[in-house]
């Protein structure tokens, strides 16, 4: 399946001339998607709630995907899931701008990715686990301590003696 360039792009148009307070969801629910410059996704799924304020629209997003990355300590491939929630307002002008600064394009096409990206990123945690309990590699042999023991996690750490280099 091709991959659209703009996947999260809506047409809010509309929305600007319903009168303030008016709402309307826009559901996203991708296989896989690609977020540029960088991001690839798997299950995404997203509602965005778009809703006609004095000052603009105003986005409320939630949205949920994987991404592959690696735990930091067995060094397994995993998919980490992402999960974010936020409001963010596309003001009609600079004049109702929120300290975010974004502005409500001309034509009414609003592309969420660099938005969604941006959040789901945040969540991104610094150090991956396959779950919060891996036991990661041996530090001497590098077997995955998940799967397999080894001599040396029965010594005692006062005891563990590292083998000369020769
Ligand atoms: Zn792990
Ligand atoms: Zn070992």
């Amino acid at each position: 399946m091709a991959h659209p360039r703009y996947p999260l792009r809506i047409n809010v148009g509309f929305v600007v001339s319903q009168s303030i307070g008016y709402s309307r969801e826009f559901h996203f629910e991708f296989a896989d998607v690609y977020l540029q410059p960088d991001l690839d996704l798997y299950q995404f799924k997203g509602v965005a709630k778009v809703s006609r304020t004095p000052q603009g629209l105003l986005v409320q997003g939630h949205f949920q995907a994987s991404t592959p990355t690696q735990c930091v300590r067995c060094l397994a491939d995993i998919q980490q899931l992402l999960e974010t929630q936020f409001s963010e307002l596309y003001a009609f002008s600079s004049r109702t701008m929120s300290e975010s600064g974004l502005i409500l394009p001309e034509d009414g096409n609003l592309d969420l990715g660099p938005i969604v990206r941006e959040y789901l990123l945040i969540e991104m945690p610094i150090s991956p686990l396959c779950r919060p309990d891996c036991k990661g590699l041996c530090t001497i042999c590098g077997v995955d301590l998940n799967t397999e023991t080894c001599e040396h996690q029965s010594m005692g750490s006062a005891h563990i003696i590292i083998p000369g280099s020769d």
